[in-house]
């Protein structure tokens, strides 16, 4: 791809101005390409996800909902007085400024960059065409000599009587007024952020979940371990348990579980997985490949079954992180345009992805689970410790942390690490650096701890646990 090459309006049109279509289109611009990004969503809908319903206004939720606890556990170290109120229209507001601010950065950026910028739904109508329509139902053609696929995901809800009733994660944000009773439906990183968040923010929460562990894919340690915290924090956790229909009554919204008990709440949260935002996009009448849950097909590049189109981030539900999106984004500008000048092109490695989930406490892990080393490599040892933190001694509160090393025994890497506990996200980064670069538990043990703090326990713990037999439910 050349900037003289003038066959086509852009050298490389992006579909999508979330996570992973912004990073393609901004560095391949600042590499001498001729952009293009559509965006459905118009300047609101710059950072696409992430920035809008996802990551980052979760997170700033999250904070808001420790500060509860924060001042209960005060007391115990002098602070005196009843402890504040939460304004849920300030918390909103101050939500919908930053995510404001943040939508004009990425515009500024883009434009900065030299990426044309057009608002409106894209729809592909061959290889190299794509009919965009914009809010007034006018349409346009631009030809492009590459495209990037970026369109992520949207949330599922499964088919069920009253299904109209339920809210996604989306509506979350913006909830009026504030839910008194919510329930939570799932057992994923949105349930249990969300059934946290709300917790922590007043809301009495049910989580109901249809497996009998938090979490699945985690740690069966970890899992079962959360699932303890989390209801000490509050949430009535009940597992093994399915809705079939809900509807609504004068008492709130009923929901009917398939146990034949009911539930009455002011909002239910159907946090049931995320599928691939394909509605409409033309996949079929440009011919690309789609998995059976309609997932967009790419090879090693990222390139689809038709060469001149590719696809990156949740729309090919593989791994549905920010940091992957943004990764896969960066592999396929070096793919079409070589790698930047002094570096080599950039490759993208799905082991050892660290990732968090903002529960409270919060869950960290890198690497493989205890079941998945004892299945791939037999002998392994596990460090396992589990205690009150310093802070708890006086804070009044319960909180357990849970840290976990999984050590492949005949080469002495650690191969798994999985925290339940405050600040787990932060913690775990840095140790999945040393895994990475391959580190053993040899080198965890050299490696002095930083004293007193949490973090430390990852290299101070010499003693492995005997094996407990692992269930995968
Ligand atoms: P998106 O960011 O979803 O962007 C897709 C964009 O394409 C959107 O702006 C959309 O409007 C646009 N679009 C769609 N169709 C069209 C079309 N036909 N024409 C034009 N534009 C179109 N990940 C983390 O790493 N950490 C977290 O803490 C985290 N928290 C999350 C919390 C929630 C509640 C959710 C829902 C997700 C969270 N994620 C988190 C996942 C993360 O948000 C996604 O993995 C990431 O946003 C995927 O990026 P993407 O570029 O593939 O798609
Ligand atoms: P997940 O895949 O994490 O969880 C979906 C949950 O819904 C699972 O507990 C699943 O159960 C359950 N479920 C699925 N189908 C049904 C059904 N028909 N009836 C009842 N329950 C059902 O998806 P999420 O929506 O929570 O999140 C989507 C993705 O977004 C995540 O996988 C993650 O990649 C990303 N994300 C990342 C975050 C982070 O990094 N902190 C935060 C939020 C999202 P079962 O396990 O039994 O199948």
């Amino acid at each position: 791809m050349h900037k003289s090459d003038t066959g086509f309006d852009s050298d490389l049109l992006v579909i999508g101005g979330g996570s992973g279509g912004v990073r393609a289109a901004r560095m391949a611009a600042q590499r001498g390409a001729r952009v293009t990004l559509v965006e459905a969503g118009g300047t609101a809908g710059l950072g696409g996800t992430c920035v809008n319903v996802g990551c980052i206004p979760k997170k700033l939720y999250s904070y808001a909902a420790h500060y509860s606890e924060a001042f209960e556990e005060s007391h115990g170290f002098g602070w005196q007085g009843p402890a504040p109120q939460l304004d849920w229209p300030t918390l909103k507001q101050n939500r919908r400024t930053e995510i404001a601010r943040l939508n004009s950065v990425y515009q500024d950026l883009l434009l900065g960059s030299g990426v044309q910028l057009v608002f409106g739904h894209a729809r592909l109508v061959d290889s190299h065409t794509v009919l965009v329509t914009d809010e007034d139902a006018s349409s346009s053609r631009i030809t492009a000599r590459h495209i990037l696929i970026a369109t992520g995901g949207r949330a599922y809800v499964p088919e069920a009587p009253g299904r109209e009733l339920v809210l996604t994660s989306n509506e979350m944000f913006d909830l009026d007024p504030f839910p008194g009773r919510l329930l939570v439906i799932g057992g994923g990183y949105i349930a249990c952020e969300f059934a946290s968040i709300f917790n922590g923010l007043g809301s009495r929460v049910t989580q109901l979940y249809r497996g009998p562990k938090l979490l699945r894919g985690f740690d069966s340690d970890i899992r079962h371990f959360l699932g303890v915290e989390m209801a000490r924090k509050g949430i009535d956790l009940r597992l093994n348990a399915e809705i079939v229909s809900f509807e609504r009554t004068t008492a709130g919204l009923l929901a009917r579980l398939r146990d034949g008990g009911s539930l009455a709440v002011d909002a239910v949260l159907c946090a049931t997985g995320r599928v691939p935002n394909v509605e409409g996009l033309g996949l079929a009448d440009a011919g690309v490949a789609q998995r059976a849950d309609g997932a967009v097909l790419v090879d090693g590049n990222y390139q689809t079954s038709v060469p001149s189109i590719y696809a990156v981030g949740d729309v090919t539900a593989r791994v549905q992180l920010t940091p992957i999106a943004l990764a896969e984004a960066m592999v396929v500008v070096d793919h079409l345009l070589g790698p930047a000048a002094g570096k080599a092109a950039r490759a993208l490695s799905y082991d050892l992805i660290p990732t968090a989930v903002f529960t409270h406490p919060n869950v960290g892990t890198v690497g493989m689970t205890e079941a998945e080393a004892r299945t791939e490599f037999g002998a392994v040892s596990v460090f396992r410790s589990e205690f009150k933190a310093l802070k708890h001694t006086l804070s009044g509160s319960s909180e357990r942390t849970l840290m976990k090393l999984v050590v492949h025994q005949s080469t002495d890497r650690v191969v798994g690490l999985h925290m339940v506990g405050p600040d787990a996200g932060e913690i775990v980064q840095g140790f999945a650096v040393a895994m990475k670069a391959g580190a053993t538990k040899a080198d965890f043990d050299a490696t002095v701890g930083i004293h007193p703090t949490v973090a430390e326990e990852f290299v101070t713990m010499r003693v492995p646990v005997p094996a407990i037999p692992q269930v995968e439910a």
